[in-house]
């Protein structure tokens, strides 16, 4: 059985705040956003993380990038945002499905912690 929260959003199982989305991938708004807009892209198919991305295997990397950018425009902060994929524990990632953070509508800062 799959257990994984982001699996179930991706197949409409279990609810969230969508804001696109299309036939590979869904953009969703995070439960615990840390800028005005935090939306969350995710491949409907089931990935570990970036480390997890095979072309081969049907995800295509590029399609989650232009999802993102889309989501941008569509938030209305295509004048300045972030994309941000964490990677393993080490990389501060706590959902283990492949996901880009797109947050904007505030000044970012740099280096992230
Ligand atoms: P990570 O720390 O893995 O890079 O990011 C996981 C993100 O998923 C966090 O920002 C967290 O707030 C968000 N999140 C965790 N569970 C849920 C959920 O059930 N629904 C939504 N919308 N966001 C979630
Ligand atoms: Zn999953």
């Amino acid at each position: 059985m799959n257990e994984c929260i982001f699996c179930k959003i991706g197949s409409g199982d279990v609810p969230a705040d969508v804001v696109a989305e299309g036939t590979d991938w869904v953009a969703f708004r995070d439960l615990d956003p840390r800028a005005p807009t935090h939306v969350l892209v995710i491949s409907r198919r089931h990935v570990e993380s970036l480390d997890g991305l095979r072309g081969d295997q049907g995800e295509d990397g590029g399609v989650l990038l232009d999802a993102c950018r889309r989501v941008a425009s569509a938030t209305g902060i295509s004048g300045g945002y972030r994309v941000v994929t964490n990677v393993g524990r080490e990389g501060g990632q706590s959902v283990g499905h492949l996901h880009f953070h797109v947050l904007g509508g505030r000044q970012m800062g740099w280096p992230p912690g």
